[in-house]
């Protein structure tokens, strides 16, 4: 969970940061249908945004480059309260008026993958 900074989430969410949970694409069930926006992220993969078609909320995204993961956007959650963001990232991009929480680990961009 964490909150990103970067200028794609700043201008989809209308806002200084967007509130994103990676999770398991097989852990979630839906139903109804979505619209999707494309777009490329820094890394070069596709980052697939789904909006509901009747209000226009961005409900959650997938990225090429990490396959079989959902990353939902928790302010649409009927729960948002079960979010508790442990990073910030792009921080770098962050605006003056909506700083990084100082209570997450503070990433300048993408946090280093594992390997
Ligand atoms: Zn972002």
């Amino acid at each position: 969970m964490g909150n990103c900074h970067c200028v794609d989430c700043r201008k989809s969410s209308a806002s200084g940061h967007m509130a994103l949970m990676a999770v398991p694409e097989a852990a979630i069930s839906m139903k109804g249908a979505v619209s999707t926006f494309e777009l490329k992220a820094d890394s070069g993969a596709t980052v697939t945004h789904n909006f509901c078609p009747n209000c226009g909320s961005q409900m959650f995204n997938k990225n090429s480059g990490s396959p079989g993961v959902m990353v939902l956007i928790a302010s649409t959650l009927d729960d948002p309260e079960i979010y508790k963001p442990a990073v910030s990232v792009y921080a770098s991009r962050a605006l003056s008026w909506d700083q990084p929480d100082p209570n997450t680990q503070q990433f300048e961009t993408m946090p280093p993958q594992g390997g």
